[in-house]
């Protein structure tokens, strides 16, 4: 009796070190045998050793390149916490001051470059005016000076009736008319668009919104 019992507590204490082994061999991956001496290579070191695999990239390390791994992961890690807070500074940056948005930028930019063509468009033609307007200003001259040597002359002479009169009166009002509208220059529009407009289109679909969609939906997975 004594010595069955002795053989069933041997038995469960086989079976408990059994289901640790066999719990520690799957928590922590650990991988043997494969080569000629039992166990499988380190993909750093090459050497057939008792390694643990990486769940992330399924490959194997021994012991003293299991760390050095992690802390590679852990780098990594760092590195995209640093660029969240990255991020996280460039949404409150964006939330304080809508203004500075690239698209608002875009925005300000076409408006600058418009008012800048239009500017030196109305520039140059104004030049082209002015350049004109004193060529025709200096022939009105010359014509209102025919005309008040021809006034002078009829008054010195008191030689003028009705028809002298009209033609006068007709001579002033025709350089007068020059004067405010140049018979020679005129100014036209166009009708087709000088300046390209442009158009802000919103889509109902939104990049970030399907993105925390998947997201989350990775996460229910998980
Ligand atoms: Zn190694
Ligand atoms: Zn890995």
């Amino acid at each position: 009796m004594m010595l069955y019992v002795k053989i069933k507590e041997e038995e469960t204490a086989i079976f408990v070190f059994f289901f640790i082994f066999l719990f520690t061999y799957q928590h922590l991956n650990i991988h043997r045998m494969a080569t000629a001496t039992g166990k499988i290579r380190c993909v750093i070191c090459n050497k057939g050793k008792s390694t643990l695999r990486c769940g992330g990239c399924l490959k194997e390390f021994c012991f003293n390149h299991w760390e050095p791994h992690r802390q590679q992961l852990n780098k990594q890690f760092d590195e995209i916490e640093i660029n969240r807070d990255l991020f996280r500074q460039s949404l409150t940056e964006q939330t304080e001051q809508p203004y500075n948005h690239i698209l608002i930028k875009q925005i300000n930019k076409w408006e600058q470059n418009s008012i800048k063509i239009i500017e030196q468009t109305a520039e140059e033609l104004r030049q082209v005016v002015l350049k004109n307007i004193n060529e025709y200003t200096h022939q009105l001259e010359k014509k209102l000076n025919e005309l008040t040597n021809q006034l002078r002359q009829s008054r010195h002479e008191n030689d003028f009736n009705e028809i002298n009169l009209r033609q006068f009166q007709e001579e002033l009002d025709k350089l007068t008319k020059e004067l405010t509208k140049p018979s020679n220059i005129s100014i036209r529009e166009d009708s087709t668009p000088f300046i390209s407009k442009i158009y802000v289109e919103v889509s109902s679909k939104c990049v970030t919104c399907s993105l925390i969609n998947e997201n989350l939906t990775i996460y229910r997975k998980l």
